[in-house]
């Protein structure tokens, strides 16, 4: 359940001009940004402004990852053993998730569940419910996997898999996919195309959803997120596991999400929110983002809908699709 660490460096191109002595030491793997530009192939462009339907300025969506016990397991096999990190992370498909439902639906807010295969073994009529309440089931892995240094055939199978439990316990076969720890790989998205997939929700390089090169001629829709509209860093703490101890007030957290939210509303952006039942589904958690969510809803400005009518919008756009290539490193072959 650890975090990424420290971020690649950076491209060339966007150092900016005042260094750290930290930073200029660490600088030997730089990107060669300017010889693959000379030979087209590492030029990157950034996403169109998107034009939202129906009248609206901007676009929103309150998304959750059911990620219970799967995530912990992952990286913590030997956890199965801890009943009480065990129960902590089912609270989320037992007790929060039935509280956030209720909340959407007293909101009549229609939101994206991402629903890791393991989930939906273990807690069938949670993800039923999900489904019940009118909710968009969208992939998240099978047991939580971390894709780092995953090989392409291993990536594949994790996808099919995942797809076979949706479908076994809920009957779904989905058109949307977030990345456990939102990694994805270089061969995601043209796994994702070959599968039907219409959309991913991982990557972080825009305001809004773009139309990302899958290769061989086709693309999926992109969705934003980011780190900043994630309740795992303000909320989780699990001992030995994850998290410093340091637990947020809900109002701190909702405060910076609602500021992100109006920032994006003004440039025309999509605020993709991540919530996990298991930290948001608690009480004083739920109050808050409920507040949240009444005051997103009540915006006349904004289209709040699943990612799944998001992405369907942005597919007829007919954007051109972008490509993020793979930088290449100092030293390594051509
Ligand atoms: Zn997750």
């Amino acid at each position: 359940m650890t975090r990424p660490g420290e971020p690649a460096e950076s491209a060339e191109g966007e150092r900016p001009a005042m260094r750290s002595a930290e930073s200029a030491d660490r600088e030997a793997p730089a990107v060669r940004s300017a010889e693959s530009a000379e030979r087209g192939t590492s030029v990157m462009r950034p996403a169109e402004p998107v034009a939202w339907p129906y009248g609206k300025s901007a676009a929103a969506s309150f998304t959750f990852d059911v990620d219970a016990e799967s995530a912990v397991l992952f990286g913590h096999p030997g956890a199965a053993s801890r009943l009480s990190v065990m129960s902590h992370q089912a609270y989320g498909p037992l007790t929060g998730l039935p509280r956030l439902l209720r909340i959407l639906a007293g909101k009549e807010v229609r939101a994206t569940f991402f629903v890791p295969g393991y989930t939906a073994h273990r807690h069938p009529d949670a993800v039923r419910a999900i489904v019940d309440g009118g909710h968009e089931i969208a992939h998240h892995g099978y047991l939580h996997e971390s894709l780092i240094d995953t090989g392409e055939a291993a990536e594949a199978e994790i996808l099919d898999r995942g797809l076979a439990a949706l479908d076994e316990v809920a009957g779904v076969r989905p058109v949307g996919y977030r990345a456990p720890m939102w990694e994805l790989t270089y061969n995601s998205p043209r796994l994702l195309a070959e599968r039907g997939f219409l959309y991913d929700s991982s990557l972080m390089d825009a305001d809004v959803p773009y139309e990302l090169d899958a290769g061989h001629a086709t693309s999926i829709v992109e969705i934003p997120v980011h780190w900043g509209l994630d309740d795992w860093e303000q909320y989780c703490y699990l001992p030995d596991i994850a998290g410093a101890g340091l637990i947020e007030h809900p109002d701190k957290a909702v405060s910076m999400w609602r500021g992100e939210f109006e920032a994006l509303r003004r440039e025309g952006g999509c605020f993709v929110l991540t919530n996990h039942p298991f930290l948001s589904g608690r009480p004083a958690r739920a109050a808050a983002l409920e507040g949240l969510i009444e005051h997103v809803a009540g915006c006349a400005d904004v289209w709040l809908a699943p990612l799944g009518d998001i992405a369907r919008h942005v597919r007829g756009l007919a954007l051109k699709p972008r490509a993020i290539p793979k930088p290449e490193l100092r030293g390594s072959p051509p």
